[in-house]
């Protein structure tokens, strides 16, 4: 792929059919922002929305906005939402609690689900907190933690797995694993399967029910652009649902709430993965944010995405730096994200930084960035290229600032 240059980039922008949606996003005025896989930009309605919330609902509405604003509707009403994004039936999704705890709900139910399994089955270099979840939830539910190379997964699973945890779209490299696949193998040996959509949902063509899945999880503030610490979604298939119990029980999740009696009855359906009151204020962000996403048709972001990570990968190989893709060249293959290896990694992603241009470091040595088809455009790519150009060009990552490391990479 030949490098994007500035009046090719105007050309491509010109014929977006999703160019309108920019405008109703706040974006940084200097820079590209190339980060919407781990914070999403804020759109303008959640502004407007927000202030609803807290001053009429909250405000003046008080406790009567529970049934009055449909506070207490807003989880189910919500993931009704998300479901369109993934496949999903209506009644298969519920926003809840953060993506953690909903690993940790799915988990347990998948350990009570095959009692006689005593595995819990993963990939080594998963998502950190998927691991840690998992880890946790063996060592609660006396089962174990085992990890095997992705090539090997399917071999791997036995008839003591009790599930198998992988996330859809890896966060460093972006792989996007067959999903279809991968569930039927695990069917085939009576284990269940739980997807983490956290790079997926929003980005990528997701088909949960094409796949046959039993269980997903996923995160509303990256392309979901649902705000930092936006609650996450679940999932659990209409024909498993019946059979989970969610080891994390609460009085939001329990058939009569405000019944108050003394002993747990879970809620049919995916309201009994409920622990404790709604975060109403951080589900009117989210809810914000996929309303916006659910007006930009699936195949036009597909696309876009796919276009954009195309053309970064050549305009960052035409520089001849030293990077090496760490990606899937093949588009149909990876999320919306790209990364490249390169020894100063760190450095040149802050150099960037500096240059307005905001993507962001993977250990130990990834270059990442994230497009976001709905408000990134071929121009932030053009610009992202050449300054990438004049950092390598004019060593600038060799500053000793750019070396310094925060707490949040
Ligand atoms: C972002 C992400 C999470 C986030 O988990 P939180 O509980 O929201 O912090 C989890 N898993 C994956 C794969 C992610 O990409």
């Amino acid at each position: 792929v030949p490098a994007l240059t500035a009046a090719e980039a105007e050309r491509l922008d010109a014929d977006d059919p999703l160019r309108p949606f920019r405008r109703r996003f706040r974006l940084p005025p200097d820079g590209p922002y190339l980060d919407g896989n781990s914070l999403g930009a804020l759109p303008l309605a959640t502004m407007a929305r927000l202030t609803a919330t807290v001053e009429d609902e909250w405000g003046t509405g008080l406790v009567t906005s529970w049934n009055a604003a449909g506070w207490f509707e807003a989880p189910a009403r919500v993931g009704a939402k998300i479901a369109r994004l993934i496949g999903a039936a209506a009644e298969e999704v519920i926003v809840a609690d953060s993506t953690t705890l909903n690993l940790w709900k799915l988990l347990g139910a998948a350990c009570l689900a095959r009692p006689g399994r005593g595995t819990i089955l993963s990939e080594p270099g998963n998502f950190p907190t998927d691991l840690y979840a998992a880890e946790g939830v063996a060592r609660a539910f006396g089962r174990r933690l085992r990890l095997a190379d992705i090539a090997e997964i399917t071999a791997a699973i036995d008839e003591d797995t009790a599930v198998l945890l992988l996330t859809h779209v890896h966060y460093k490299s972006a792989d996007c694993r067959d999903m279809a696949a991968l569930t039927a193998a695990a069917h085939a040996r009576g284990a269940l399967v739980l997807w983490d959509l956290s790079h997926s949902a929003g980005a990528v063509p997701v088909d949960l029910r094409g796949a046959g899945a039993d269980l997903a999880v996923g995160c509303g503030y990256k392309y979901l652009n649902g705000g930092p610490g936006a609650p996450a979604f679940l999932f659990a298939s209409a024909a498993l649902q019946p059979s989970l119990v969610n080891p994390l029980s609460g009085w939001m999740g329990h058939a009569a709430p405000f019944a108050f009696e003394d002993g747990f009855r879970g809620a049919e359906g995916m309201r009994r993965f409920l622990a404790g009151t709604p975060p109403v204020i951080g589900l009117a962000a989210l809810e914000a944010g996929v309303d916006l996403l659910l007006e930009a048709p699936e195949a036009q972001r597909v696309a876009k995405s796919r276009a954009l990570g195309q053309a970064w990968i050549g305009g960052v190989e035409a520089l001849d730096a030293g990077f090496t893709l760490a990606s899937p060249r093949d588009p149909a293959l990876r999320g919306s994200h790209v990364s490249f290896a390169h020894p100063q990694a760190f450095a040149i992603v802050q150099a960037l930084i500096a240059r307005s241009i905001v993507g962001d470091f993977r250990a130990p040595d990834l270059m990442r960035m994230g497009f976001a088809p709905i408000y990134n455009s071929f121009a932030d790519i053009a610009r992202a290229i050449e300054a990438l150009r004049l950092v390598m060009a004019g060593e600038e990552w060799r500053r000793p600032a750019f070396s310094e490391r925060g707490t949040v990479t």
